[in-house]
């Protein structure tokens, strides 16, 4: 008797099939490697407050609604290394990093640039003597504060864009350097029926 696997929906490869939850019928089965590929996704973007207890991976089978028992542990420290080498996350990540240090050191020296403007021009508006020359050193002024506001607030807001892709990508990185075993929910079967 042949099982197909509901991940990759192939009946030829009957090596290391499981059944890991309370789903029946021709859903019953799928791969140890395919599980492991979905739940890598999976945990990528899982809550980081999000904490699996012993046994219970803290995932549900999206059907059944069972959560998966097993556990997840970290690879050893040599197989950690070689996954983050092979890693496009890992890559990107580290683009990342320097350009987040680049746009604090840039917003920190726009912005204490523009203090000092604003400090010099206020006490050259004061030294001007007719109220019109007042009136328009400080429209002058008004009109210098705002131009410099536009790069400041662009990269004020891509600041915590890019902060927020960096999390997702470390949380992935991490993710990839987990071994997830999971559990047959019927212990006497599944791998016996290769
Ligand atoms: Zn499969
Ligand atoms: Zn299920």
């Amino acid at each position: 008797m042949s099982f197909e696997c509901r991940i990759c929906l192939n009946s030829q490869n009957q090596e290391n099939i499981i059944s890991p939850c309370k789903c029946m019928g021709s859903i019953k089965y799928v791969h140890e490697a395919c599980l492991q590929k979905w739940l890598k996704e999976k945990y990528k973007f899982r809550s980081l407050l999000a904490r699996s207890r012993a046994e219970n991976t803290g995932l549900a089978c999206e059907l059944c609604k069972y959560e998966l028992k097993g556990s997840v542990k970290f690879m050893p420290f040599l197989q950690i290394l070689k996954t983050i080498r092979r890693s496009q996350s890992f890559y990107c990540a580290a683009i990342n990093i320097p350009v987040i240090l680049y746009i604090i050191y840039r917003l920190k020296f726009l912005f204490t640039k523009l203090i000092k403007t604003i400090r010099k021009k206020k006490v050259i508006i004061q030294l001007q003597e007719t109220l019109s020359r007042k009136i328009f050193m400080y429209l002058k002024l008004q009109l210098t504060i705002w131009i410099r506001l536009v790069p400041i607030s662009v990269l004020s807001m891509s600041l915590p864009i890019i902060i927020f892709t960096t999390c997702v990508l470390i949380k992935s990185i991490i993710a990839e350097c987990k071994i997830y075993e999971i559990k047959n929910y019927e212990p006497n079967k599944g791998n016996n029926n290769k």
